[in-house]
């Protein structure tokens, strides 16, 4: 009797029969394309594949187009197929990376789908662009294009200054990039310096000095030059358990997508190690 339930027993009843009629759903999507070949429906006397779909399973008629649509798309994609076919990752996540998918990526995409939330798996289509393999790549001292955020915001004492030396013929462009470049260079030997007397840890903790020279080079937005977000984790572009090190010239702040898109990445690496190891 669901009144005799306290609100935790209520909630994970609810919880465990929605999670189960998701995945049996998915299931259900999976075998659509064989019914399809089979010409199942008929033989059943439905009208069509679509009234055969949402009379057992609710489906629309736009699941069950996109379902065999993607099987057509994955009939050269063997292991992206068998995700479909038995259930294990939903149509929306499939649907999301088959623009990017390729007879040679497709395995690899076919371990990243399933670690991947939809969110992280949006951003990384985004990143390819239409490219073929999944990658992620952090550009240390990268200058971001001042456009993206509109108008540069110098205060009144500045532009005084900057006026000032204007008018005494000086090129103002000049002064302003060799400060810049100046400061470039003082953060690439900071973290020279810092990585040369560097202890190797087991904390996670990264070190405050670390964690400033960090932020001076790329501010609090996600380091990836494409992207805007703001940066959530401090990543180690070398895997931290490896190496022991916050080493600041492997470090990069991600947004919370290219954080998890990173590691479903070294994943993918590392199980291609192991299987060259063996
Ligand atoms: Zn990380
Ligand atoms: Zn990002």
């Amino acid at each position: 009797m669901p009144s005799t339930l306290t609100d935790n027993q209520l909630y994970q009843k609810v919880k465990f029969y929605g999670k189960n009629a998701l995945l049996w759903r998915q299931k259900f999507i999976g075998l659509l394309p064989e019914v399809q070949k089979r010409r199942l429906y008929e033989k059943k006397h439905f009208g069509s594949i679509f009234e055969f779909a949402f009379k057992l399973a609710g489906l629309s008629e736009q699941q069950v187009r996109t379902t065999l649509n993607l099987e057509k798309r994955f009939s050269d994609k063997p292991a992206l197929k068998a995700l479909l076919e038995n259930g294990e990752v939903s149509v929306n996540k499939l649907v999301r990376i088959q623009a990017i998918a390729t007879p040679q990526n497709e395995e690899e995409l076919a371990r990243v789908v399933k670690i991947l939330p939809r969110n992280a798996l949006e951003t990384l289509v985004r990143d390819e662009n239409g490219g073929s393999k999944p990658k992620i790549e952090i550009k240390s001292l990268h200058v971001q294009d001042f456009g993206h955020d509109g108008v540069l915001q110098l205060n009144e004492k500045v532009t005084k200054k900057l006026l000032e030396l204007q008018k005494k013929g000086i090129d103002v462009n000049k002064v302003l990039l060799e400060l810049l470049n100046r400061r470039e260079r003082e953060i690439a030997d900071e973290k020279e310096t810092i990585s040369a007397n560097l202890p190797t840890t087991t904390s996670r903790y990264v070190p405050a000095r670390i964690q400033k020279v960090v932020r001076q080079e790329h501010g609090n937005k996600c380091s990836i030059p494409t992207c805007h977000k703001p940066a959530e984790h401090l990543h180690h572009t070398q895997t931290f358990a490896l190496s022991n090190r916050h080493d600041p010239r492997y470090l990069a702040p991600l947004c919370k997508e290219h954080h998890l898109i990173a590691h479903s990445i070294n994943v993918v690496v590392q199980e291609k190690r192991e299987t060259a190891v063996l």
